[in-house]
């Protein structure tokens, strides 16, 4: 598999069934493009694997990540912060881990 984004630990493949949502994704902006629209601050940012959408944290007030997986449906996100290589598949509220 090739994703831009990086690949996957093989335990992964075993406990995450959604990494066909995962595509060769551009994000969007460099903060969370909800937050920015509102003019509002985050804690950390989340990157949709699906779509490109970065959303902020759930230790940010709007969680506006987590809202774009219950809107979308787009299971997979993974860090956003410079040097976090881990990820996060809503569904089966499993760590996956990005290179
Ligand atoms: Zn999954
Ligand atoms: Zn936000
Ligand atoms: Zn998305």
């Amino acid at each position: 598999m090739s994703v831009s984004y990086g690949t996957f630990l093989p335990d992964a493949l075993e406990t995450c069934a959604h990494l066909d949502a995962i595509r060769p994704v551009k994000p969007h902006s460099k903060g969370c493009e909800d937050c920015l629209k509102i003019g509002d601050t985050w804690v950390h940012l989340r990157l949709c694997m699906t779509c490109g959408h970065v959303g902020c944290c759930d230790a940010s007030k709007n969680k506006h990540a987590t809202k774009h997986f219950h809107a979308t449906n787009h299971p997979i996100m993974r860090s956003f912060e410079p040097g976090e290589t881990w990820g996060w598949c809503y569904i089966d509220q499993v760590t996956l881990e990005f290179e």
